[in-house]
């Protein structure tokens, strides 16, 4: 479809089921509400939150800080914990997975597991563990998931196969943090102790589920212990969502996937361009107040002959420096997909990109590809791809 006028209509449609017996998703409030039956002191509520998000327990079973007649109670009434689970495995060659993560309505969504680190080129990477080697050698030291926000997307970017299904459904708050609770379950990774980053540029727009996607947020935050500044989010620049994402109090970092130099190139690649253009994209990222040393991320998916030449790159530099907020371009060599009607750019002309916007004064890094072997790979997310 396109992302014109009828975009917040099918959005609406799209609202993702709300099971009442599931408690994992649900923060302290929620939970309180839930269990209200049972009239649980606020420290018994605590220890579910804690077996919840912290300990990432699969059955209340697990949860061994309650009396065992409680646990029996709560389950007789119909509540479980109902944590997403990793249906599927797919393994690259470079160490990423890719997971089919299945919901509790038998949908399933894609997520993305990259060991020490996601590829940007500035970071302080170690080297990449050998191919095959089982994921519970702890072969990483540190590692980025890429979680999904919607099964399928409205926005219908030309370049992005997840495009080509369509909006499913949005995802609860609980799917979406479930996703990164699953992963994080199967590599024994344990927040605080290990260095996990989050970027929400999985499957689906995140500002087009916006409260489920902050409610997540904030639970991925708190209880489950990653930090704020560790989490980004891209969006398509969905404007009102912008403007929402910077009255937040606790929020990821912010991304801007921008992929044109205007709006003119933008708009035949990103219809979403049409309902909000370049400028007004901007404008309102100027109302985000950056933390001390933040800066917004524009994201670059290299197409050859479209959006990858000089004059491009010297109007990216111009169009960033006017924007006169700390910024930087992260470039993406666009990841090839079947029936998808562009071409790879060559490693010449993405180093030639970077230069010429580093030569423009604006901080330029190239992403390596992840996992591009299993379709793990950025604007690869596509269910039907397996
Ligand atoms: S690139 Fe992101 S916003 Fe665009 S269609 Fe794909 S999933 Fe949606």
């Amino acid at each position: 479809m396109s992302a014109g006028g009828k975009l917040d209509t099918f959005i609406l449609d799209a609202a993702g089921p709300r099971p009442g017996a599931g408690l994992f998703g649900l923060n302290n409030q929620q939970l309180t509400e839930q269990l209200g039956e049972f009239h649980l002191p606020g420290w018994r509520i605590r220890q579910l939150e804690t077996a919840l998000y912290s300990q990432r327990v699969t059955t209340l079973d697990e949860v061994t800080t309650w009396p065992k007649d409680l646990r029996e109670q709560v389950k007789t009434a119909g509540f479980e914990v109902r944590l997403t689970r990793i249906a599927e495995t797919f393994r690259s060659v470079d160490g990423t997975e890719r997971y089919l993560i299945a919901c509790a309505d038998g949908q399933t969504v894609e997520t993305v597991w990259m060991p020490e680190g996601d590829g940007a080129e500035d970071d302080d990477s170690a080297p990449e563990p050998a191919s095959g080697e089982a994921p519970s050698a702890r072969s990483w030291t540190r590692a980025t998931i890429c979680v999904s926000s919607q099964i399928g997307c409205a926005v219908n970017c030309q370049f992005c196969l997840t495009a080509k299904l369509g909006i499913i459904r949005n995802l609860t708050a609980g799917e979406i943090a479930g996703q990164v609770a699953a992963v994080l379950n199967r590599h024994q990774a344990q927040p605080g102790r290990d260095r996990i980053n989050l970027v929400f540029m999985g499957m689906g727009e995140p500002f087009l589920n916006y409260d489920a996607f902050m409610d997540a947020a904030r639970l991925l935050a708190g209880p489950m212990a990653i930090p704020e500044s560790r989490m980004t989010v891209s969006t398509s620049g969905i404007v009102p969502g912008i403007l929402r994402f910077a009255e937040e109090p606790i929020r990821p970092r912010l991304a801007i996937s921008l992929n044109a130099p205007n709006d003119a190139v933008r708009e035949a690649i990103m219809p979403i361009t049409r309902k909000w253009a370049i400028a007004d994209v901007i404008e309102a990222v100027r109302k985000l107040p950056l933390r001390p040393r933040e800066r917004v991320t524009f994201e670059y998916v290299l197409l050859s002959g479209v959006n990858d030449q000089a004059q491009h790159a010297d109007e990216v530099a111009r169009l960033v420096r006017r924007a006169n907020f700390p910024a930087r371009v992260n470039l993406i060599a666009w990841n090839p997909g079947p029936g998808v009607p562009f071409a790879m750019p060559d490693a010449q002309s993405v180093d030639a990109f970077q230069q010429r916007l580093r030569a423009g004064g604006v901080p330029a890094f190239i992403r390596r590809p992840r996992g591009r072997d299993i379709y793990a790979a950025c604007g690869q997310l596509k269910k039907t791809m397996d």
